[in-house]
């Protein structure tokens, strides 16, 4: 059995009852040697630290403070407040984050500290219609690889999550040949222009309208080294189901 990364991107869904009916399935059914994360809501993270023993999961943050430096920023939260509530991750960079004109990744990647990041990256429809995705790619994974974005803790390891923008919540899937040959993309770009991270560093899941039915085979593809999953990791069943797939 291959372990990989089963991560949950709830976005701004869940609630207090959610997660009590969420967490008594998840628990009960769980049977899994691969290793997973939630991203909730931040407000939620005290309330999903409680069900955690013996590492049976991991929790992550959605939005970190990129502007901590004096404390004096109204919204977002630290990297050592996500510490302080049970987080080892953080997202950086969903594509529902960049759509934002004035976003930049590199702030977040500075403050991350010791919480590992998972950086998303993906090309959007006309990226991929005029033939631009891997240019769009190099373009993100270059705030990774900026050497001014760690100058405070070297990271030794680092998560890409490929996104297509347009296979997001769409039902469409990219063909399991184009996955993997992105994901080879992928790290091949990263151990070749990053200061510190050679090719056993890094790890690259795939993302975009996952669920229980392609799961498995998206997992089974060379170079995915897990899945970030949305929509269907708001249904217990279905996400424990696909956390408890042999690989
Ligand atoms: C996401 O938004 O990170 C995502 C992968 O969503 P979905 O699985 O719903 O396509």
């Amino acid at each position: 059995m291959t372990k990989k990364i089963i991560a949950a991107n709830w976005k701004d869904n869940g609630g207090r009852e959610f997660i009590k009916d969420y967490f008594g399935y998840f628990k009960n059914n769980l049977n899994t040697e691969h290793e997973i994360i939630f991203f909730p809501p931040d407000l939620y993270i005290n309330q999903i630290n409680t069900y955690i023993d013996n590492n049976s999961f991991y929790l992550g943050g959605q939005k970190l403070n990129a502007n901590v430096g004096d404390k004096s920023f109204t919204s977002g939260n630290s990297s050592e407040m996500f510490f302080d509530s049970g987080c080892n991750y953080i997202l950086v960079g969903h594509s529902e984050v960049r759509i934002s004109a004035s976003y930049s990744a590199s702030n977040e990647l500075y403050y991350a500290n010791d919480l590992q990041i998972i950086f998303c990256v993906g090309e959007d429809k006309n990226d991929k219609e005029s033939n631009n995705t891997k240019h769009k790619l190099n373009k993100q994974l270059g705030e990774l690889c900026n050497k001014a974005n760690y100058s405070k803790i070297k990271p030794k390891k680092v998560i890409i999550a490929y996104e297509p923008v347009w296979a997001i919540g769409t039902g469409y899937t990219p063909e399991l040949k184009d996955i993997s040959f992105i994901h080879r993309f992928i790290k091949t770009y990263v151990s070749e222009n990053h200061p510190f991270l050679k090719e056993k560093d890094i790890m690259v899941l795939y993302g975009g309208s996952v669920n229980s039915k392609n799961a498995k085979e998206i997992l089974s593809t060379p170079h995915v080294d897990g899945v970030l999953i949305g929509g269907a990791s708001l249904d217990a069943k279905e996400f424990t189901e696909i956390c408890n797939l042999k690989i």
